[in-house]
This record gives structure tokens, C-alpha cells and sequence, in this order.
């Protein structure tokens, strides 16, 4: 079988501080697989950078020149990680047999792609990276990703426990996957849908290399919320909630009222009309918001924006034609 062309994918936001290193190791890893001859020559690193504020375009454009597996993709301003990635993915799509994607944090151990591929090459489409010890993460991280998968799962979302996007797809998948057209992109929600043979490859994730998560926890739990509806429609949100307190609010106003005709200090027929009012009242807004959300998914997916620009992309060395376009 001709070796394979793969495409390492690696979103990068402002991450001067971990790029060098980062390259140097996913070079080893490249040279590594070709001399074994399990990936082509072909193959290549791919940096989307998201429209970082800080050095990363020029220094991937100053590896560019001097290392021959570096390519990669500018955004017009930033996207978000998701985005970015999947800029990257359909970027790199037409000319790859199979595509890698990482972090450029160095945070996913870049040795377990050796076993990626070979699982790639035993025929599976999808290859799930799967953490298998958190330590390195800190304690609220740890629990708030738990509490998420959780949560995911209860609600009947079919994700990987402890799978980040580290992860190998096929060009048949990356192709299914291109057909998921939805503006709220949770790849991770995503991928397992898509349903050609997957497996999983545990590894142990480390600390970031350098430079700063980001994903806040503010940033976090938004991206959860984003990963559970599918998007947030904040007011709309707010009308649920206030249906919500109403509703409490009534059940207080039921005991108080209930209380009031017990002891008889109370004007007849007022307990069951205003219980009524308050009650009905915070149903409906209840109701309301509800379906509100969802017509605000809705009004999201119609409008059909991109959901990402392209501002540069890099042409190959004259040694390698790959992405040209
Ligand atoms: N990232 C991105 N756009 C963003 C935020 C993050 O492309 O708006 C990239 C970032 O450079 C990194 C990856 O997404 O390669 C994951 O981010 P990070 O490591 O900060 O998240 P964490 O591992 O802490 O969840
Ligand atoms: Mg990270």
C-alpha cells in the first residue's frame, strides 16, 4: 500500500511562547513516521493561526522557510478554537488520506500519532485520543470537565469520557463530517455521529508547555453550555429563568395564601385567584422562554454565517505542491 498523506492540524491562538517547540516536536514525529514509511512525504504540519494578537503568524511563516513540513492558514480575526480547527480540517481535507488534530500546547502526548496512524492503517476512520490520567490539570479543571461529560451524557449526548480533539479522522469522515452544515460547531458532539469504525488510543496529558490556557473557566463553562444546547440565546435564557422564579415565587405566595385562609384573614375567592394568576403567569413565561430557545437556535442556524475567513494561506515550498491551490 503507497504510504498515506497525513495532515497534522493545529489550531494556535496566541502561543509565541509554545510555537518553537511545538514544531520541533511535531517534525520529529513527521520524520519519524516517514522513515518507517507509514505516512507519505507529503505529509505536513498545518497551524491555523486564529487571529492571534501576538507573534504566531510570523514565526509560522518564519518556519515556513526553513522547515519544510510547516504550512498554515490565517484567520481574518478569531474564530474560536472550534472554528479555527475546523478551517484547518477543510483546509487540509482535499489534499490529505488522513488528518490529525491537536492542540498547540503540547498538553496531548504527540507520540501516541505513531499509534494513531497504525490504527488508521488497520482501518479505522476515526481515532479518538482519550486522556487517561488528568493530573496534570488542576482540580477545578478536572471536575468541571467531569461534571461536563456528565452532564452530556445525561442529557443523552454521545461524547468520548476525557476526549478532547486530539483525534485522527479519515478523508471519508473529514468529508462526512463537512456535510454536518450546523453553525454551532461542537465537533466533539459531532464526530461519533458520523459512525464509520472509530477506536480509541489512551495517553497521558501533561501540562502546557508554556503560555496560558485559553479557557478560562468563565470561557469553559460557556463552551459547555454551547457543547449541551447546541448555542445560548442569553435573553431568551433569561425569559426561561424568569419563569423559573415566578413559579417559586407562587409556591411561596400558595403557602402564605393557604396560611392566610386557614387563619382566616383573608377576603374570599383572593387565595385562588391570585394563585392562579401567578401561577399560570410563570408557566407561561416558562413555556415561553423554552420555546424561545429554541426558535433562537433557529434564527442561528439560518442565517448561515461563515464561520470562519481565511486572510492568508500559505503556498507550499516549491518542494512540496500539496497545498497549492
Ligand atoms: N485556541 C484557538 N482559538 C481560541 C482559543 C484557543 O485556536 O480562541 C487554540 C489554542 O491555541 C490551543 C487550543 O485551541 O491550541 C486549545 O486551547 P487551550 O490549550 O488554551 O485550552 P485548554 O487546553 O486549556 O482547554
Ligand atoms: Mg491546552
Amino acid at each position: 500500500m503507497k504510504p498515506q498523506l497525513l495532515t497534522i492540524v493545529v489550531p494556535c491562538y496566541n502561543e509565541e511562547d509554545v510555537l518553537p517547540e511545538t514544531v520541533r516536536r511535531l517534525s520529529q514525529v513527521l520524520s519519524g513516521l516517514m522513515k518507517e514509511q507509514l505516512i507519505s512525504a507529503e505529509s505536513r504540519m498545518l497551524f491555523v493561526d486564529d487571529g492571534s494578537r501576538d507573534r504566531t503568524w510570523e514565526l509560522i511563516e518564519q518556519f515556513h522557510q526553513t522547515n519544510p513540513y510547516v504550512t498554515g492558514l490565517k484567520l481574518a480575526k478569531n474564530a474560536g478554537h472550534q472554528n479555527a480547527l475546523l478551517a484547518g480540517l477543510t483546509a487540509a481535507k482535499t489534499v490529505s488520506d488522513c488528518v490529525i488534530s491537536i492542540d498547540a500546547d503540547l498538553q496531548d502526548d504527540v507520540d501516541v500519532m505513531r499509534e494513531f496512524v497504525i490504527q488508521f492503517l488497520a482501518g479505522y476512520d476515526v481515532v479518538y485520543g482519550v486522556r487517561q490520567s488528568r493530573s496534570a490539570d488542576t482540580w477545578l479543571k478536572r471536575t468541571t470537565a467531569q461534571g461536563f461529560y456528565r452532564l452530556m451524557h445525561a442529557m443523552g449526548v454521545n461524547i468520548r469520557y476525557n476526549h478532547a480533539d486530539y483525534r485522527l479522522m479519515s478523508k471519508r469522515a473529514l468529508e462526512a463530517l463537512g456535510r454536518f452544515q450546523e453553525v454551532n460547531l461542537f465537533l466533539r458532539g459531532i464526530v461519533p455521529l458520523i459512525g464509520f469504525p472509530s477506536t480509541e488510543v489512551y495517553y497521558n496529558r501533561h501540562e502546557r508547555f508554556a503560555g496560558e490556557s485559553k479557557y478560562p473557566l468563565k470561557k469553559m463553562l460557556a463552551f459547555a453550555f454551547e457543547g449541551i444546547t447546541s448555542f445560548s440565546v442569553t435573553p431568551i435564557r433569561f425569559v426561561t429563568l424568569t419563569g423559573f422564579a415566578i413559579f417559586a415565587l407562587s409556591l411561596l405566595a400558595f403557602v402564605y395564601a393557604i396560611a392566610g385562609k386557614l387563619w382566616g384573614t383573608t377576603v374570599s375567592g383572593w387565595t385562588s385567584l391570585i394563585l392562579s394568576i401567578w401561577f399560570i403567569g410563570g408557566v407561561q413565561l416558562l413555556a415561553l422562554g423554552l420555546i424561545g430557545e429554541y426558535i433562537g437556535k433557529v434564527y442561528k442556524e439560518v442565517k448561515r454565517r461563515p464561520l470562519y475567513v481565511v486572510e492568508k494561506e500559505m503556498l507550499l515550498t516549491p518542494a512540496s505542491t500539496a497545498y497549492r491551490q
